[in-house]
């Protein structure tokens, strides 16, 4: 007997027939003999709706009923859940996040979890009920309600997981796996039975939005394997993970994480995949004074102001002039509140103009066998200009590079790249199942 995590996307459980899809298959799952936690989002869009409606009363809401009210839709569809399976004769008990034991920081919109104390989730597994969790949400230390980040239900499920022990956490959603790059995007993009957790970071990190960052990084650390999958299809998904399944899991796994340490016996690919991202905008400061401390400050007061940068380039336009362009880029949602505070440092910073261009695009090629194959960044550069795409701005690490594109040639460098690195499927295109892709 496993104890088995399951976490359902908004788009599983998007109307009641969907709902009583899932709860067959988690009945199913329980009649295996295996024990069965759910984690669920809210149902299809709901959380954009409730966002779209509290902009329809103020642009200001207070963070704290923001989270609030975000954190109604997992609880309409925990509900409902249950409800679902207890109709089919299987006794399934709800918990918010708080009655979960999700403890978090105050940082509402983007809380960070601190602590996991599943008392009521574990005793629910003890007398044989299905425990189903809200994802998304928790409490903090003021008993105030949080929500954990878009996407965030990834991350309820495998801190639960770490925290119960459990064998797996399945994460089921709306395509196969994880594939080459995103499907909606590019068709023939072939689906990754196995993925190690430090390729499958970085490509959460740079957008490939089918796992949240916060869940990979959970289950490198405590050590959950990951099945990533669709709860349209039985077809076995994309398996993470940096050691071979428990034997115990046949049928719940791919065969492939079964089978052998492939760790030990493969080499790493030179490229896992492409991830893509139009979450993110740039920031140019024309002019700031090229003296010690200029930068330093700089990103202090965009530190403050709750940004986190991804890329950063400064040049120096003129030699002799004393001053240079500092460009960086940040999250969207972050752009007007660092804007107001580097506006409002404009003396202390001594610069001449701030440009801001929201169009932008930035594509990430991830493979840990780039760290030892050279000429990968030549061939990238020569796909983009091939299909006539201008790069703004380059970064790297070990195992990725980025490039900046104008918004508008995003999805064409996308599927350039793909085809230049022969990633292409020859067998069928990808389906995808359900979601509106929001
Ligand atoms: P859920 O609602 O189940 O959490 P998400 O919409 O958050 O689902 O994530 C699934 C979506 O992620 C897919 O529909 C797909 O468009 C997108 N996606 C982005 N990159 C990838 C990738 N590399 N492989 C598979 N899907 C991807
Ligand atoms: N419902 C939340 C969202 O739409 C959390 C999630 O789906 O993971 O972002
Ligand atoms: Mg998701």
């Amino acid at each position: 007997m496993a104890l088995i995590v399951q976490k359902y996307g908004g788009s599983s459980v998007s109307d009641a027939d969907a709902m009583k899809r899932v709860a067959k298959r988690i009945v199913n799952t329980r009649n295996a003999g295996h024990n069965v936690v759910v984690v669920v989002s809210a149902m299809g869009d709901t959380t954009d709706d409730l966002l779209d409606l509290a902009g329809q009363l103020t642009n200001q809401a207070p963070d704290r009923e923001m989270d609030m009210l975000l954190s109604a839709g997992e609880r309409i569809s925990m509900s409902l859940l249950a409800m679902a399976i207890n109709a089919m004769g299987v006794p399934a008990v709800s918990y918010t996040g708080a009655q979960a034991g999700v403890q978090t920081d105050k940082h509402f919109g983007k809380a960070q979890i601190t602590g996991m104390v599943p008392e009521r989730v574990a005793r629910s597994i003890r007398e044989g009920q299905v425990a189903i969790v809200a994802g998304f949400q928790g409490i903090s230390s003021d008993d105030d309600v949080t929500t954990l980040g878009r996407g965030g239900s990834d991350t309820t499920a495998v801190a639960l997981a770490a925290a119960l022990n459990a064998d797996v956490c399945e994460i089921y959603t709306d395509v196969d796996g994880l594939y080459t790059a995103d499907p909606r995007i590019v068709p023939t993009a072939r689906r990754v039975r196995q993925l190690r957790q430090e390729e499958t970071l970085e490509l959460a990190a740079h957008g490939a939005k089918i796992l949240h960052l916060r869940a990979v990084e959970f289950a490198r650390r405590y050590n959950v394997p990951l099945h990533v999958r669709s709860s349209f299809s039985t077809k076995d998904g994309t398996w993470i993970s940096n050691a071979p399944a428990n034997p115990e899991l046949k049928g719940l796994v791919p065969d492939a994480a079964l089978a052998t340490n492939q760790e030990d016996k493969v080499e790493a690919p030179v490229i896992s995949g492409i991830a893509h991202d139009r979450s993110q905008d740039k920031i140019t400061i024309v002019g700031i004074a090229d003296t010690p401390g200029k930068a330093s400050r700089l990103f202090e007061i965009v530190a403050s102001a709750g940004a986190n940068i991804d890329m950063i380039v400064q040049n120096v336009p003129t030699s002799g002039s004393g001053r240079a362009n500092i460009t960086f880029t940040l999250p969207q949602d972050d752009a007007e509140k660092t804007l107001q505070a580097i506006e409002a440092a404009r003396e202390e910073l001594d610069f001449t103009d701030v440009r801001y261009n929201p169009n932008i695009g930035i594509l990430s090629l991830i493979g840990a066998g780039m760290r030892t194959n050279p000429g990968v960044s030549a061939k990238l550069f020569g796909a983009l200009s091939n299909a006539g795409i201008n790069i703004d701005m380059i970064s790297t690490s070990e195992i990725r590079i980025s490039v900046v594109t104008k918004l508008d040639d995003l999805d064409n460098a996308v599927r350039a790249v793909h085809s230049a690195f022969g990633l292409d499927s020859t067998e069928s295109e990808a389906v995808v199942y359900g979601g509106t892709g929001r």
